[in-house]
């Protein structure tokens, strides 16, 4: 916890909600390439108001350069060159006016800042098949967030998961649980580490289609088994980030009142309350902390 001058940029806003997740426990414990060298300011789901206008926003963590070849394309989630926009951990955050959305009304803020995580999710589903059987691997907040899309989606979900509490909240949302993944048409990996990868791919019917969304340490490599990939013709998929219109997708999707938002907000914090948040294990109940830096 540091003070620090006033943010300085295009739009100030004041933060009233930012939201952790476990890519915040990585970049605390690691750096993460879109980090600053520390001490630097981190936070990437945030909602708030602008100073300027009053217009209720969130802050979404990047901006597509808008001119590279996946962003011609039609591939703003995996732009060349985006500018990250970090810091929601604070009282004030500036931003580009690009990087912006206006929160529908009556949204609350935690809601809103997990419109971010949210919109990562519509792009894996997105980047899935449209099979009506599908097996989640993992039950954290993203996990969580990919079976309340497909089971809204009105598929039938199984989320493998070793926590009892994770498993109980899997069954709550609509999908069954089990602590080991069975083998399904649709596999979704949201735990990100090698074995994890593997056991989703080993999951997959042949023919079947894995979406890898769990990102594991850049630089691992991961050895797989290439006869399911290669005799079963399993599509592997790689998922990251979202586009500017699936975060407002995603805040449309929350106010609509179709996702409960609920099932995953954990307490609300203070700023000083966030260090232990973080170094907390993992464990019980997947959860996002809402700090509130006003409180
Ligand atoms: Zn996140
Ligand atoms: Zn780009």
């Amino acid at each position: 916890m540091q003070d620090v001058p006033e943010p300085d940029g295009e739009v100030i806003v004041t933060v009233e909600a930012a939201t952790t997740c476990g890519t915040d426990v990585k970049m605390w414990r690691h750096g993460h390439p879109a980090l600053e060298p520390y001490p630097c300011r981190f936070g990437h789901e945030t909602a708030g108001f602008r100073v300027d206008t009053g217009e209720r926003v969130l802050v979404s963590d990047s901006v597509a350069c808008g001119v590279c070849d996946p962003c011609r394309a039609g591939r703003a989630q995996i732009c060349r060159d985006p500018t990250w926009v970090l810091g929601g951990f604070a009282e004030r955050i500036a931003a580009p006016a690009g990087a912006l959305h206006a929160i529908p009304a009556e949204l609350p803020a935690a809601a809103a800042a997990m419109a971010e995580p949210l919109a990562a999710a519509l792009h894996a589903v997105s980047r899935g098949s449209d099979s009506s059987e599908v097996g989640v691997l993992g039950g954290g907040p993203m996990g969580l967030m990919l079976t309340s899309l497909l089971v809204a989606d009105g598929r039938d979900v199984t989320v493998a998961e070793r926590h009892p509490d994770r498993r109980a909240q899997a069954c709550a949302i609509g999908a069954r649980a089990a602590s080991e993944l069975g083998r399904h048409e649709l596999v979704f990996e949201a735990v990100g580490r090698p074995e994890t990868w593997r056991a989703a791919i080993s999951a997959a019917l042949p023919g079947g289609v894995v979406v890898l969304v769990g990102g594991c340490p850049s630089g691992t490599d991961v050895s797989l088994p290439a006869a399911a990939i290669h005799y079963d013709e399993l599509d592997l998929r790689g998922t990251f980030h979202h586009s500017y219109a699936e975060v407002d997708e995603a805040l449309a999707l929350l106010a609509s009142g179709r996702l409960d938002w609920r099932t995953l907000a954990g307490d609300t914090i203070t700023l000083e309350e966030l260090p232990s948040a973080l170094a907390a294990p993992a464990g019980g109940p997947a959860r996002k902390w809402v700090v509130d830096p006003h409180r």
